[in-house]
């Protein structure tokens, strides 16, 4: 992971991403990072669901939902999102399968009472 900022990354996106981080904490959050066609923004798609402090499953309903508003809104989904309130700066075995959704990452890692944004991006 990198602490090197992706060319869609903003102010904006940075408060978004650490809100929810805060928000949920201790537990986990995940979401989407989406743009449109132009790629002229980008915007924090925060999903509900199943959460622990090691762990999070978005709830399929709000994921589908939200498949359906990106493509009737010709947005496209360009990174994932969630956090990590234990500490942890790797990308885990279980995020592995992030990479299904898509190629860049963004890992919000609390430490010393403060939140990082860190950034992946994946080969698949
Ligand atoms: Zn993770």
């Amino acid at each position: 992971m990198s602490n090197e900022p992706p060319e869609f990354w903003s102010c904006l996106l940075e408060e978004a991403c650490v809100t929810a981080s805060d928000a949920a904490f201790p537990n986990e959050v995940s979401g989407i990072i989406y743009t449109d066609a132009t790629g002229s923004f980008a915007n924090l798609q925060v999903f509900n669901g199943i959460s622990s402090e090691t762990s999070v499953d978005a709830s399929p309903h709000e994921v589908v939902e939200f498949a359906y508003w990106l493509q009737s809104h010709h947005c496209l989904p360009i990174a994932t999102f969630h956090s990590h309130p234990g500490g942890q700066e790797h990308f885990s075995k279980r995020d592995e399968a992030l990479q299904l959704w898509a190629s860049q990452h963004v890992i919000v890692v609390r430490q010393q009472d403060s939140w990082k944004c860190m950034f992946f991006v994946s080969s698949l």
